[in-house]
């Protein structure tokens, strides 16, 4: 899948208020690149992920996967590309504390009355490293566990593309890193698209294009 970004721009608020909270940002991605984006608080990290994702729209600009334009999208349709193209990875791990492991990594195929296929969870189980946590709930697991079992939901579906907004946001460092570098091997191992915002140089650092947005602008950093 290759995504192509164009003068992506997003504003909020009105009159004095209005702030510019993406200025323009242009962006390729080429399947199976590993792109992280770093930047100070409220420089625009989430605004961009979302619209990168399908998850919001721009004021003005344009984003097409494969040459498909995915603004022009009805509502409906723009959720079920979602679901089919992309996983999602969040700081916080937003699982559903009433159900097991292994039924928060299914819900997003029952979400879309898709059949599991067992043998290919089994297999992301055990490159997660969760094979064993599987009946357990949320609450037995350690935050690192909670966060793989997450990265596993993200991957369920299959989609090409997987976005993470501050994926270790929530874990110790030793941890984070465990997870990073467990996001990173899954991603090459499956030639997953992999497009991580952090605040962490050192995970920055792991991924093969560095980029970094100040004050709604986005560059892309030339590594020496
Ligand atoms: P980051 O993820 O880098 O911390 P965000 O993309 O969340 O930054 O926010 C960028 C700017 O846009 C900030 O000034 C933030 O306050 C503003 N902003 C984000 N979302 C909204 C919203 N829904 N309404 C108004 N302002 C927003
Ligand atoms: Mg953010």
């Amino acid at each position: 899948m290759k995504i192509e970004a164009k003068e992506l721009t997003k504003m909020y608020g009105e009159g004095e208020n209005r702030i510019i909270a993406l200025d323009k940002a242009a962006l390729e991605i080429a399947q199976g690149d590993f792109i992280s984006i770093t930047g100070p608080s409220g420089s625009g990290k989430s605004t961009l992920l979302h619209l990168l994702s399908g998850l919001d729209r721009p004021d003005s600009g344009s984003l097409a996967y494969d040459g498909r334009e995915i603004y022009g999208l009805t509502d409906r349709e723009l959720s079920a590309f979602r679901r089919r193209c992309i996983g999602f990875v969040f700081q916080q791990f937003h699982l559903l504390p009433v159900l097991t492991a292994r039924e928060n990594i299914l819900m997003p195929l029952l979400l879309d009355k898709k059949q599991p296929d067992e043998a290919y969870l089994g297999q992301l189980a055990e490159l997660l490293g969760i094979a064993d946590r599987l009946n357990h709930l949320p609450h037995e697991l350690s935050g690192g566990q909670q966060q793989r079992v997450a990265i596993a939901r993200a991957l369920i579906a299959k989609p090409e593309v997987i976005f993470a907004d501050e994926p270790t946001g929530n874990l110790d460092s030793k941890s984070g890193r465990e997870v990073m570098e467990l996001l990173k091997t899954v991603g090459e191992k499956m030639g997953k698209t992999l497009v991580i915002i952090t605040h962490d140089n050192r995970i920055a650092a792991m991924s093969k294009r560095r980029f970094s947005i100040v004050d709604g602008i986005l560059t892309e950093e030339v590594l020496g």
